[in-house]
């Protein structure tokens, strides 16, 4: 395990030049001080989790010092947003200190959000308030114990800055971590300005380091192409089975990884909701939860279009067309998962519908069902869950298609059928209100409820003792919260 001085960096993307990214230092936080810190993303690093508690952490993260073999840069990028493009963007607050590899020899990227102002801060302050930043960080670690590609969080450092937003509020930063920070609107932006070498030299860079196996392939850039079509699909796939809404799928905020990337006013079901938008400046519904899926599309559209100087335009339309299916499949596979289901059949497609429409007019909740669903055998279990459809009869009818499609499945106990079921149906979910709780005591100095949820949610299958408040459905208070979009 490593000592903070002993990361070993290799800042490949700084090393690309100042057409990709500018030279920016941070700009340090008031009295610095951890908030919370994820042991499991430290690991990553071999950081010796101790550290965490040291003086020097909260100064590292909170823009206070830097190690000598830091090279912190703002990256330059553009992106369609809400459909329209906007030619330039870039970390208008965060900065890519640096990349470090551990002992497994991954490398990852230490970005600090928050960091300060950038020459793409446009009317921006550079900050991060406190209140979004543990959004950021329990999302990113939450997501990652659900098993969906995420980025990582590392810490969030607290401070006393002053910043501006509805109100006055408190500057914080988040270390975020991912294998690369390189976003679709990477690509976008030396499309649109034109820069054909930069551009080739950004495609280079993305498939020497993170698409390596693409290079035997005979043509490299497509078979790149497609594996982020993949990617994507799956990515996707697993928000939608979970109840993941995102928020702003704008191109800018989509990982060239297929990971889930830039949490802004994001949110998990609570009832399950077809229709549900989370970002409270989305009037028109693009980026609500069923729209996530054909927006996954779209901009893999808008990423095949920068990318027509490499490859054929038929060849990416083809490409493309792998999204749907494969989606299909995935998320098909999850699901069947989700009621217990080992052995596929043609109906099971409308199965899954039929249930999902029922929820939606009952508002039932999304993750408890399938975790009670599985408590008990199948045939007393509907009789358990019964009680929350107010289409009864409509739920009777599903279930007797349910109990009569588990009977076809195979032989197995209910411990079986429990363990396994337990295992892809989560117990313990971000919901909205729990960050909310987290927040507003963080907010008035007191950071042990972020902590503890975010151990919670860190094992959300397992059952854990004494924390049931952790996997109710909200109050009332707490059902339809107005998330700030300002972050
Ligand atoms: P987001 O909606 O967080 O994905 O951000 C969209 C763009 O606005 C990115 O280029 C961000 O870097 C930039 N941005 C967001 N908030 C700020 C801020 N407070 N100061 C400067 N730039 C910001
Ligand atoms: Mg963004």
């Amino acid at each position: 395990m490593k000592a903070l001085d002993e990361l070993t960096f290799d800042n490949r993307f700084a090393r690309l030049g100042d057409a990709f990214s500018t030279h920016v230092l941070p700009e340090p936080l008031d009295e610095p001080s951890l908030v919370v810190a994820s042991k499991a993303a430290m690991a990553l690093l071999d950081l010796d989790p101790a550290v965490a508690q040291t003086p020097v952490f909260a100064e590292l993260f909170g823009g206070h010092k830097l190690w000598a073999e830091a090279e912190p840069r703002a990256m330059v990028y553009s992106g369609h947003q809400f459909g329209g493009y906007t030619p330039q963007l870039g970390d208008g607050r965060g900065l890519l200190l640096g990349e470090v590899y551990n002992e497994a020899g991954e490398h990852w990227d230490l970005h600090l959000k928050g960091a300060g102002m950038t020459p793409y801060s446009r009317m921006g302050d550079g900050r991060a308030v406190l209140r979004s930043s543990i959004r950021e960080f329990l999302a990113s670690e939450a997501l990652h114990a659900l098993g969906i590609p995420t980025s990582r969080a590392l810490c969030v450092i607290g401070s006393s800055t002053p910043v501006w937003r509805e109100k006055q509020e408190r500057g914080a930063m988040v270390l975020r971590l991912a294998h690369s920070h390189i976003r679709f609107g990477h690509f976008e932006y030396f499309y649109y300005t034109k820069k054909p070498e930069q551009q080739a030299e950004l495609a280079e860079h993305v498939l020497n380091l993170h698409y390596t196996e693409c290079r035997e392939q005979p043509e490299p850039y497509l078979a790149m192409f497609r594996e982020i079509v993949e990617r994507n699909a799956e990515m996707i796939a697993k928000w939608q089975a979970y109840g993941f809404c995102h928020g702003v799928m704008n191109t800018d905020n989509m990982s060239i990884l297929g990971i889930t990337f830039d949490f802004g006013p994001f949110a998990f079901l609570d009832d399950f909701d077809a229709h549900f938008i989370c970002n409270h400046s989305d009037h028109e519904g693009r980026y609500s939860f069923s729209n996530q899926v054909p927006i996954g599309q779209w901009n893999l559209s808008a990423l095949a279009q920068a990318l027509t100087p490499f490859i054929s335009v038929d060849a990416l339309k083809e490409a493309l067309g792998l999204y749907l299916p494969l989606y299909q499949a995935h998320y098909l596979d999850l699901m069947r998962r989700r009621l217990g289901l080992t052995t596929a059949e043609d109906d099971d497609q409308q199965l899954v519908e039929r249930l999902l429409k029922l929820m939606q007019n009952s508002g039932v909740d999304y993750t408890l069902f399938f975790r009670r669903l599985g408590d008990e055998p199948a045939a007393l279990a509907v009789t358990r869950l019964r009680d929350d459809f107010v289409d009864m009869a409509g739920f009777d009818a599903w279930a007797e298609q349910y109990k009569a499609r588990v009977a076809r499945d195979g032989d197995y106990t209910q411990e079986q059928r429990r363990e396994r079921m337990h295992a892809v149906n989560p117990l313990y979910i971000l919901r909205n209100y729990l960050a909310q709780n987290a927040i507003a005591a963080a907010e008035s100095g007191d950071y042990s409820e972020v902590r503890r949820l975010h151990e919670v949610l860190a094992r959300p299958f397992e059952e854990q003792a004494g924390m049931e408040q952790y996997a109710q459905r909200p109050p009332d208070w707490g059902k339809h919260l107005e998330i700030s979009c300002s972050s």
